[in-house]
């Protein structure tokens, strides 16, 4: 196992084990709920927008490592950010997780979400990983679920 691969595991690991903005917010301006048949997650997404930049965002519900850790890993990377910056990020994570193949997605603009790269091998795991993106794009659109199938 390569070095880069450890220190990505201990990302996921950690953000599994405490996960970040694990919490509701009382009263969101978006919310959506999402959920991932295959796996069994159900996460809920809660953000709160104010004048176009995200002021709080948050999740709750229960679901894989692989799918908590990413929820953490988005809560963490996009509090504070316009909701432009937010659908840059949402893009870099498409081509992290879903590809294609060649597609060389910006580690800067990805931080700690680039721990996630190692799932892209694993077709049922993509899944768990974009579930909470999927959740925040329908949150930004004004739909309130989701589901992965
Ligand atoms: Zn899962």
């Amino acid at each position: 196992m390569s070095d880069l691969t450890e220190l990505y595991q201990e990302v996921i690991l950690d953000h599994n084990k405490r996960p970040r903005n694990f919490r509701k917010i009382d009263q969101p301006t978006h919310f959506a709920e999402g959920h991932n048949p295959l796996c069994g997650d159900e996460l809920s997404i809660f953000l709160d927008i104010q004048d176009d930049k995200i002021d709080d965002v948050s999740f709750d519900g229960q679901g894989c490592a692989i799918s908590k850790a990413s929820a953490s890993l988005m809560t963490a990377r996009l509090k504070g950010k316009s909701i432009e910056e937010a659908r840059e990020v949402i893009s870099e994570v498409r081509k992290l997780l879903i590809g294609p193949e060649d597609s060389k997605p910006d580690l800067e603009a990805l931080g700690d979400i680039a721990a996630l790269e190692g799932v892209k091998k694993f077709a049922i795991r993509v899944k768990c990983a974009t579930l909470a993106w999927h959740a925040l794009e329908a949150a930004l659109e004004g739909k309130s679920t989701t589901s992965t199938e």
